[in-house]
């Protein structure tokens, strides 16, 4: 009897230990009393042995059962406790408001200017810093501003060199270069006249990696008395200078045709990346960037200017070219895909 009654009453401590483990809510808490303390349960029913036992067992026992019941009850009203508190932390999560002025810590992802954005500051800065004015025209032209004012008259074989979109209003077109902005300025104002012209222009084009139908241009344009062809060199070669940080960058002069200029040259930089060739300069270690040249008198004449008395350089570099060798971007698409790992690069 003695035995029995000792490893009964070890199992089952051991048995509610292990269903009071199991229990994760009062409904369930509230089934497991009657199971060990009720009438029928198995606590009452080792109570019930105690009249069989002898006086010697019954001073044993007795304080195991009575140890017993009350470790059963105190288990049972701590996990009552403990299921009580975790349902009201739940309930007050539950009630939190969202709060609008909450504070959240920087995470180190945060915007910044587009490419261009950041390159037409760039360059404009470099130009306002030598006394240039920035100037802006439509994009929507005439084929007056876009061809025949920039001595390109109906017929010319030039206008085959612009691949143009036309509108469907007669005679108007997006403009193809930003030269147009030139000819506005001329016709409202006097020399002296110094700036430069960033902006959007299209082409008829068919897209790849290196085309596209619209992209960026930066027109340039000084008009005075005695100005000459070395007034142009000297600003290409300092512009650039500045652009690629550089004190020493080489330009060469080559020979170019543009119908608006008389005569055209096409000025390249030595490769600001290499001194013995690589992929941007394509092995050559020149870049052909910065087509240039002095202003045809009948471009002055026609804008109101008298070309007996001033003379004027204008110039006109591809910006988003320019971008593409400055950041050494592979894809003209890029720029203007709006890819955030493109963008983020930057
Ligand atoms: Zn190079």
């Amino acid at each position: 009897m003695k035995k029995e009654l000792s490893s009964s009453i070890e199992q089952t401590i051991n048995t509610f230990n292990e269903k009071l483990a199991s229990i994760a809510s009062l409904k369930e808490l509230e089934s497991i009393t009657p199971q060990f303390l009720g009438k029928k349960g198995s606590v009452t029913a080792l109570f019930q042995n105690i009249k069989t036992l002898s006086l010697e067992e019954k001073k044993i026992f007795v304080p195991q059962l009575n140890k017993l019941k009350v470790t059963i009850e105190e288990a049972i009203s701590s996990k009552k406790i403990a299921l009580i508190q975790s349902i009201e932390k739940a309930a007050e999560l539950d009630e939190q408001s969202f709060d609008v002025t909450a504070y959240k810590p920087f995470d180190g992802h945060k915007g910044h200017v587009h490419l261009y954005t950041e390159l037409i500051e760039e360059i404009e800065n470099i130009f306002i810093s030598m006394g240039y004015d920035v100037w802006d025209g439509p994009y929507a032209e005439t084929e007056y501003y876009n061809f025949t004012a920039l001595n390109i008259p109906e017929d010319h074989p030039a206008r085959d060199m612009y691949d143009t979109l036309w509108l469907n209003k007669k005679g108007w077109l997006l403009r193809t270069h930003t030269s147009t902005v030139q000819i506005r300025t001329m016709e409202k104002q006097q020399p002296p006249l110094a700036g430069i012209v960033p902006g959007t222009v299209f082409r008829h084009e068919a897209v790849d990696a290196s085309h596209d139908i619209q992209f960026m241009q930066c027109e340039g344009l000084f008009v005075d008395k005695n100005i000459t062809i070395a007034h142009l060199f000297g600003v290409a070669k300092t512009f650039l200078q500045k652009l690629f940080n550089k004190k020493e960058l080489d330009i060469r002069i080559r020979p170019g045709y543009f119908p608006f200029v008389e005569p055209g040259v096409e000025i390249d930089m030595r490769c600001p990346f290499c001194t013995t060739g690589c992929s941007t300069c394509k092995q050559s270690c020149w870049i052909e960037v910065f087509p240039g040249g002095m202003v045809h008198p009948e471009e002055l004449r026609m804008a109101g200017i008298d070309p007996e008395i001033y003379s004027g350089f204008a110039f006109g570099f591809g910006l988003t070219r320019l971008a593409m060798i400055k950041y050494g971007i592979p894809d003209i698409r890029l720029l203007q895909s709006g890819k955030i790992s493109f963008l983020k690069q930057f």
